[in-house]
């Protein structure tokens, strides 16, 4: 069965629903309407060939009313040429009738001689009969025949109908034969009784008779037909039969009663009476003739209209089975699309998480089924989609609560870290302080291992802050210009030492075609090279370790670059290289191992590299040393980067420092990053108090602010110069947001040391004391760093040096004050350029560059730089022209600040 319809499936699969109905109407439609219009075409036929039966019959009739005087004329003229005179009056009286008759036939002939073709018949008869001489004999012939004739053109003796059949078969042939029969018969027997009698006639009589006999006996059965079939047409027709048979009857019956058919006719002579009896019979005979052809018409006449109804009902049952069969499908259609459209709806509300209510379709076909289907699906995915939604309100409050754990963890962990530094960094500033004085060696060794093993934890504490950092998702990269053989030799510099302790050669290659001036992550970078490093160095005892840069090729933009750390170690067991760079992952587990170290390493390295979008790997066997690789791709410097010589770190031992300060914020940012290498810091905010403290306590050196209130730098300086011994002699260092050429001359002259541009860079700080410490002497030109002027807003390097030395919360609270702490220096700056007064704003303009420069608002220091040195020179111009950029420049330092301490949370 179902093969048997594969293909009407296929067809209808590939249809639209339109298109379905469309072709299956078609298919039926087509065939029905031709039937239809065959059968219209039929009735149509039918009611033509009616009209024209109608049309023959009025001709006819039209003929009866010239036949009868015809008939009549030729029966009178016997009787004329018997010299009767009353014949010849009568004989006048149906020559009238004859031209009354021919009219009536003139008329029918007008209207329809030409449907008949009746006209050329007509018109020569006509022209005969109007001819009053001319003997009657030939025209009754003649206009029997044009009735026969009318009979054929009218398709009336076609009729097809049993009771019309016979009528016509009475008007059309049987009754005027009669007449004629009786007029022969009436002329035969009428014939002058004197002079021998005609055997002719008498044939004439006899076969009259018979004939006329034979016709009313038709005339009987044709009618007993017709009344069965039709039985109202015996109301109407049953007397006129009855008195036109009796007519003939009788008329016969003048001959003698018992006469045999074929007994020749008896003599009753031409008498006036005899002609009235031929009269009466033939009156009869054409009064059954005019009751049977009205009731003929009548026939047609209904059957035409009755074809004409049938034809209209059957037009109208069409068009309203067309209506209705496009009404239903119609509706079938937009059922469909109804059922559908709901379907479709409900789905679309159900993709967009909308479940409620089920699918309602008022239908009980098959679509009901696919709806039920549907429902229960519907039904189905709202439980899964409650349960989804549970279960995903479920995992995001689980979320929440993970990234609010995570959260509170990170920022424990900030907190905790700069709380821990900050006494390790006592820890460690104290050894070093006290390996700095006198101990014997049982002390010096304690000491040594006290300030070893505070390094070591440091460094582990530093590994589990950033890796719970990273853990946390923030670890975020910068993207600075930097020098790759700076950093390179950076790093080298800083192990060289660790690798000199344990006699290993630590070298650098970078190849030649590697670009030196990058953009990237240099600390990052610098932090994957220095663990590499790091553990090459400790994982090897003989030979040493080489850090090897190459390039990979370009692409987007970016080069890749290939570094690789290569040692001479202990190497590693391939099984064990697949644990690598997995937290907390150690070679070598057991309790007695000889390395030490937390097993975040890695990991952190790995993670590292695959943010910057890099891969990492090694290669290595037991005993034959280990490959660390990695490899990145970096942009280009946007700028052209001079390669600074690494500075050698210089170690310095913690120190007393006495900070005179007088800006909050400077304070803060002083305090925290001189902490932050072991140094002890006291803070005085004037100089007349530094001064003070520099006469009752103990410094090893004094940073001294230039610009401060109650007494001046330079003014304190020179106090302090006067005090007597040792304390007169405090190395003093001007700390200055800028420092020009008088300014200098002015420190100097004034007796400080030297100088350092704000905000305190430490290793700077310490290259400067072991200079003053190991020269003794000023030397104030080596103590400024080689500052490059940058269009960074905010010096990045430096705010992370900051949040590592203040913590999170401190750097933020000084962000978040920085408007209001420099408020009133602004407002002094706009009043200044108001009233054309520099001088007064010298010293705000300053004081918003020192600010700036402490928290590494680059952009805003070099801005305030301008406009103190504009009011310096009193060029109002150029003050006024810089001054509109102050609060711009202020907004975008403290919203980049903003950003990179979330970043760095
Ligand atoms: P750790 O703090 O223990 O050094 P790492 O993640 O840096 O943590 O290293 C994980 C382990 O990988 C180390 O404990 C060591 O066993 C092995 N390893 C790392 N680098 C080397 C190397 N250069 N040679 C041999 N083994 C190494």
């Amino acid at each position: 069965m179902n093969r048997f319809l594969a293909i009407g499936i296929r067809l209808m699969n590939r249809l639209r629903y339109p298109q379905k109905f469309a072709l299956i109407t078609c298919l039926f439609a087509v065939p029905l309407a031709l039937l239809f219009y065959l059968w219209l075409v039929q009735i149509a036929a039918r009611i033509d060939f009616t009209r024209q039966e109608l049309a023959g019959l009025q001709y006819i009739v039209a003929l009866r009313q010239l036949l009868e005087p015809l008939q009549r004329t030729q029966a009178l003229g016997v009787l004329a040429a018997a010299d009767r005179p009353a014949s010849s009056a009568a004989l006048a009286q149906e020559r009238e009738r004859i031209a009354t008759g021919a009219e009536a036939v003139d008329r029918a002939d007008r209207q329809l001689g030409g449907q008949l073709r009746t006209d050329a018949s007509w018109s020569s008869l006509r022209a005969r009969v109007a001819d009053n001489g001319a003997p009657p004999e030939p025209f009754v012939g003649e206009t029997l025949r044009l009735i026969a004739q009318v009979g054929d053109s009218s398709n009336l003796i076609l009729d097809p109908e049993l009771d019309s059949y016979y009528l016509m078969d009475a008007v059309v042939l049987r009754l005027p034969v009669l007449s004629e029969q009786l007029r022969a018969f009436g002329v035969a027997t009428l014939a002058p009784a004197s002079g021998p009698r005609d055997p002719a006639l008498d044939g004439q009589a006899i076969a009259a008779r018979t004939r006329a006999a034979a016709e009313r006996a038709a005339l009987q059965r044709g009618h007993a037909v017709a009344f069965r079939a039709n039985p109202a047409l015996r109301a109407t027709l049953e007397a006129p039969l009855a008195a036109s048979a009796a007519a003939v009857d009788s008329f016969m019956r003048l001959t003698g009663d018992a006469v045999a058919p074929d007994a020749p006719p008896p003599h009753f002579g031409p008498t006036s009476d005899a002609f009235q009896h031929y009269a009466a019979a033939a009156g009869a005979v054409f009064g059954h003739f005019d009751a049977a052809a009205p009731a003929l018409d009548d026939l047609l006449a209904a059957r035409v209209r009755r074809l004409t109804h049938y034809r209209a009902l059957l037009i109208g049952l069409v068009i309203c089975t067309l209506a209705v069969v496009a009404y239903l499908w119609v509706s079938f259609y937009a059922a469909v699309r109804q059922a559908v459209q709901a379907l479709d709806d409900v789905s679309h509300r159900m993709r967009a998480g909308d479940f409620t209510g089920p699918l309602a379709l008022e239908s009980r076909d098959e679509l009901s089924q696919v709806v039920e289907s549907f429902n229960r699906v519907a039904a189905q995915l709202r439980l899964e989609w409650a349960r989804a939604q549970d279960e995903s309100a479920r995992a995001r409050a689980a979320e929440a609560a993970a990234e609010a754990a995570t959260r509170a963890k990170s920022e424990f962990l900030a907190v905790m870290s700069h709380e821990i530094r900050t006494p390790m960094s006592g820890i460690l500033g104290m050894t070093h302080l006290l390996l700095s004085t006198r101990l014997d060696k049982e002390q010096r060794r304690q000491a040594e291992i006290v300030r070893d093993s505070g390094e070591s934890l440091l460094a582990v504490l530093n590994d589990i802050l950033d890796f719970s950092k990273m853990e946390a998702g923030r670890l975020e990269l910068m993207a600075a210009d930097f020098d790759l053989s700076t950093l390179v030799d950076n790093v080298a510099s800083l192990l060289g030492p660790r690798a000199r302790e344990k006699d290993l050669y630590l070298e650098t290659a970078l190849a030649d075609d590697v670009p030196r001036a990058l953009s990237g992550d240099d600390g990052r970078l610098r932090q994957v090279l220095l663990n590499l490093v790091g553990n090459a160095i400790k994982f090897t005892d003989r030979g040493g370790v080489c850090v090897e840069v190459s390039r990979l090729g370009s692409e987007n933009g970016r080069t890749g670059l290939r570094f690789a750390v290569v040692d001479t170690g202990i190497g590693i067991a391939p099984e064990a290289q697949e644990r690598l760079f997995q937290e907390f992952t150690q070679v070598d587990l057991s309790a007695t191992r000889r390395f030490s170290g937390t097993g975040l390493g890695l990991a952190i390295v790995k993670r590292i590299v695959t943010a910057m979008g890099g891969r990492v790997g090694v290669a290595s066997a037991p005993g034959q040393g280990s490959t660390f690789w990695f490899e990145v791709a970096l942009r280009p410097a946007v700028r052209a980067i001079t390669p600074r010589s690494p500075r050698p770190l210089v170690a310095v031992r913690p120190l007393r420092i006495l900070v005179a300060e007088d800006n909050v914020v400077n304070q803060q940012v002083a305090r925290g990053l001189l902490k932050m290498h072991g140094h002890q810091v006291e803070i005085v905010s004037d100089g007349r108090a530094a001064v003070e403290a520099v006469r009752t306590g103990t410094w090893d050196v004094v940073l001294m602010d230039a610009h401060m209130p109650i007494m001046d730098g330079c003014t304190a300086t020179g106090e302090i110069r006067r005090l007597p011994g040792e304390r007169g002699h405090v190395p003093i260092i001007a700390m200055s947001a800028s420092v020009t050429r008088e300014d200098t001359a002015a420190f100097l002259a004034a007796g400080m040391n030297g100088y350092l541009p704000k905000p305190i860079d430490p290793p700077a700080l310490a290259e400067a004391l072991a200079k003053l410490s190991g020269a003794g002497t000023s030397d104030a030109a080596s103590l400024a760093p080689a500052g490059e002027p940058t269009d960074e807003v905010v010096d990045e390097a430096h705010v992370r040096l900051l949040f590592d030395a203040l913590g999170a919360a401190k750097i933020s609270q000084l962000v978040e004050g920085i408007e209001a702490e420099t408020a009133p220096h602004r407002a002094r700056l706009a009043a200044a350029c108001a009233s054309g007064d520099l001088a007064a704003a010298l010293a705000a303009a300053h004081a918003v560059k020192g600010v700036a420069a402490s928290l590494g608002m680059t952009a805003l220091a070099e801005l305030s730089d301008g406009i103190e040195s504009a009011a310096a020179r009193g060029d109002a111009q150029r003050y006024a022209t810089l001054l509109p950029a102050l609060e711009p420049a202020l907004a975008e330092a403290v919203a980049r600040l903003r950003t990179l301490c979330a970043g760095m949370r």
